[in-house]
Formats: C-alpha cells, structure tokens, sequence
C-alpha cells in the first residue's frame, strides 16, 4: 500500500516553481552538456576543479604520509572539520575587504534560509572547533592538524584552483618564538622529506596597533605615488592597503621598493619576537629570507609570517607559494572565545605534487616508485579464477604484495603481466591444481617452479622472499 507522504517531506517534493533564476539554472546546466560519442551528451567538469586519477595518486599519497609521520612525531592531534560553515566565520576572522571573502567565497542560503559558505580555508574551522569544544580549557598548547579540500571562486590557471586541497598545521595557547620556529621547522621538514628544495621568506606583521599606525604611513606614502599605480593597486590604496606590497605589476615595482618598511615600526616586543624566532631557525639550519613585501592577504596575522617557495626555479609556476602561515593570536578572541595566541601554516597539495611530478620526470625519485608487485597470481580456466579469488583474499593481509589480471586468459600473457608489474614469483593455478589442492610456484629470474600445498603459499613465498 502506498504510504501517505508527511508534510514535511511534501515540502521536499515540491516542484520548483519556475523563477527566472530557476530558467537561468536550466539554461546554464544545458550549455554545460557536451555532445560525446553518437550524439550522446557528456558532462564537462568545472572551471578550476580538476579530477585526481591513479596515476598521480603515488605522489599524494607520499604528500599525505610526510604529513602524517611529521604530525605523529610533533604531537599534532588529527582534527577534521566540515567543508560547509557559516559564512560569517569568515567574514570575521579573515576580514570583509580580503579578496578571498570579498571575490571568493562559493557562498549561499541553504534551505533554512541561512548563509552557508564551503570552507575557502581552515585555520578559521579550526580556531572555532578550538573554541567550541572546549580545548581551550585543556593543557595548552593544543597543537592540531587537517587536510582537506577548500574553495575559492579564484581565477584558475595552472596550480590554482577552485578546489583545491591543503594539509595544515595549528597550535593554541602559547605566544613563545619556539612555536612559530616549530611550526616552520615542521613544514621546512615536509618538503625536505619529500625532497623538495625550498626556500622561507618571512616577515613580521606587528601587532594589530602597530600595523595600524604603519598603514597610515604606506597610504600617506602611496596617495603621492598615485598616478604611477596599476587600477587594483588604486582600490588597494582604500580597501587593503598592505596588498599594496604584494602586486607584482612591473609597472608599481619602483613605488613598491621605495616604500616604508614594516619591520622599522615594529615596537620592542615585536621585534624582539621576530629576532627571537630567527635565532632558533639560524639554532636550526633553516635558511630564510626576510621579504619586507610578505604581508599575508589574510586580517588575521599578527607578528611572523612566512611563506615557502621553491629554491632556484626561475619560471613563473614556481612563483607562487607553495604553502604560507604565521601567528594570530586575535583570532580565538574575535571568534568569541576567551583570547588565546595561535600560530599556523597551510601547504597546497596540488602545487605540491605538481612540484613532486616534475622532480620525478627529472630524477626518477625512489620515494614516488610504487612498490613492485612481489607475487603474480596467475589462473587458468572458470574453476582456477574462482578459486584463485578465494585464495587471494585469504592471503590478503599477510603483507605479501599480489597483483593478477583475471581478464588475460593464456598463461604467456599472464607472465608478461607479472614481468610489467616486477613480480619475484609466481602463483599458477590450473585445472589439476584446483582438484589437488595444490599451487605451481614459478622463480621468475630462474624459470624454476615448484607445486606446494595450498595451505602452504603464505609460509613458502615469505621463506622465499626473505631469501632475496
Ligand atoms: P592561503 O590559505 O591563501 O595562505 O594559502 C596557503 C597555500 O594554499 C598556498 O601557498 C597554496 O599552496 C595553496 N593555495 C591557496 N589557494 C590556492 C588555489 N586557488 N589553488 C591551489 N592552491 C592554493
């Protein structure tokens, strides 16, 4: 009998009445459809946002375990927040003249009518979780790591996307120079590990007061330099005046190196902040470039920042951060929680493995090689395949690594399908081998094989194997 369906699903499967933005939807979902093969339509990706396949999984992988072993050995706690959060979060902490919340943001109303925004970031997720689930009331420091996508309605171009993902580190609770060395000792590490040649530039923003009374300088400075500046520059000069600093026109380059410094309007506590983090980095062999232009597009920063790039590469791809952070200890206090210091970085995964990508074409790096198969698992006939999918479930978790094709049928391509994926051994089982119990174990290198008990494969290739 059909079930009577409640109100509140009735509201669910309501048609949508037909609004102009509903038509305008329609319309754009169709011109998304693309004519594939025999006039079948096909679905185009998004702008900016790209699907990872198999083939670059090694390098995300070797990405994601460099974070984890460092996380782990660091004490940094696994934290995951969602990718949807109420867009005020941001607009808080990052600021409403930032380009991120003012371009940006993929924003909307959800069902219940309130504004919802997909993460563009999560140092903001992360400070609010910090406050909401009361870790600010434990032992201090908290120190907390994510990875995941974000979002930004960016200009895409190659390593900048719409969705893209970062791996990041935070901690709560203490303001000594030792953390923000830390923090950049961990990432410095992150692409050590993973053998990318970086370089630090760093900077220090000051406190909240003391960037107040530089920006009245750097406007004072800029509005006689007006004529010579770029058009974002000239709406810089009254939305963001410190991205001034970041604008790579050539045209405002001579404006930008003349321009007041930072770091001269530091008080003493900043500076000598800022001077004591860079002697635990020179204690720690971390090389760094102080970049009086790095400001960080973000309100939330206070006192260092940092930003890393890749060492000795002149192209333009190589221009861009590979991952960037610094302290802001406002932030907990402007989200509503009681004040506490903090300091981060994020690293962008994509511009990472693209990095990784490169570095491997030229030297074929041992770390991204998948590992070769040790054993093959070859079958012959319906019975064989049947029961060659048992036994290798069964030998599943052992720590041998199999590999098998059960859609080649003849023994010859079944070995070159091992000889492809390096296998040491392998495992043949043909009609008689089913009836007996039994498995042909092949020596690849030698030829030699041997027929064992099916019991016994697990003990017998490890012995083997061992023996390598
Ligand atoms: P941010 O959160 O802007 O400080 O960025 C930190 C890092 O995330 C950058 O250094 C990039 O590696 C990465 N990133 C930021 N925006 C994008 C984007 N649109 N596409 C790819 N990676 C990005």
């Amino acid at each position: 009998m059909k079930q009577p369906i409640k109100n509140k699903e009735r509201k669910f499967f309501k048609r949508p009445t037909a609004t102009p933005t509903a038509a305008d939807a329609a319309q754009a979902a169709a011109a998304a459809f693309k004519p594939g093969e025999k006039g079948k339509k096909t679905f185009a990706l998004l702008r900016g946002m790209h699907d990872r396949l198999p083939k670059e999984e090694r390098y995300w992988r070797a990405a994601t375990r460099a974070a984890e072993d460092l996380a782990e050995y660091f004490q940094f706690g696994r934290i995951d927040t969602p990718l949807l959060e109420e867009a005020g979060l941001f607009v808080r902490s990052l600021g409403r003249s930032t380009d991120v919340v003012d371009k940006e943001m993929y924003i909307f109303d959800d069902r219940d009518g309130q504004k919802i925004c997909l993460r563009p970031e999560a140092t903001a997720s992360v400070a609010r979780a910090y406050i909401g689930s009361g870790l600010w009331n434990q032992a201090q420091p908290i120190k907390l790591w994510y990875q995941g996508p974000m979002f930004r309605h960016d200009r895409p171009q190659s390593g900048r996307y719409r969705q893209f993902h970062q791996v990041g580190f935070e901690t709560f609770g203490v303001k000594d120079p030792a953390i923000d060395a830390e923090l950049i000792l961990v990432a410095f590490d992150f692409f050590k590990d993973l053998g990318l040649n970086v370089e630090v530039r760093m900077n220090s923003l000051g406190t909240l007061e003391e960037r107040a009374r530089y920006k009245i300088e750097l406007i004072n400075y800029y509005r006689t330099k007006r004529s010579y500046l770029c058009e974002d520059c000239r709406q810089r000069l009254t939305k963001n005046p410190l991205r001034l600093l970041d604008c790579k026109e050539p045209g405002c380059q001579p404006v930008k190196d003349e321009a007041p410094q930072l770091l001269d309007w530091l008080g003493d506590d900043s500076k000598s902040h800022f001077m004591k983090t860079l002697e635990y980095l020179d204690e720690l062999g971390v090389p760094y470039l102080l970049t009086p232009s790095l400001v960080r597009g973000l309100d939330y920063y206070a006192h260092t920042v940092f930003e890393f790039y890749l060492a000795g590469v002149a192209e333009e791809s190589a221009q861009m951060a590979l991952g960037a952070g610094g302290r802001y200890d406002g932030l907990v206090e402007e989200l509503g929680g009681r004040s506490a210091p903090a300091a981060g970085f994020a690293i962008g995964l994509e511009r990472v493995v693209m990095a990784l990508h490169k570095q491997n074409e030229a030297e074929q790096s041992p770390l991204l090689k998948p590992p070769a198969a040790q054993v093959f698992f070859a079958q012959l006939g319906d019975e064989a395949r049947r029961q060659a999918l048992l036994l290798i479930n069964q030998l599943r978790g052992t720590g041998l690594r199999l590999a098998f094709n059960f859609f080649k049928n003849s023994l010859k391509n079944q070995l070159e399908a091992a000889n492809a994926v390096k296998a040491k051994y392998v495992l043949i089982l043909g009609q008689k081998e089913v009836q007996d119990k039994t498995v042909i174990v092949r020596d690849m290198e030698s030829g030699v094989q041997e027929i064992i008990d099916q019991k016994k494969i697990e003990a017998v290739l490890k012995r083997k194997l061992e023996k390598n």
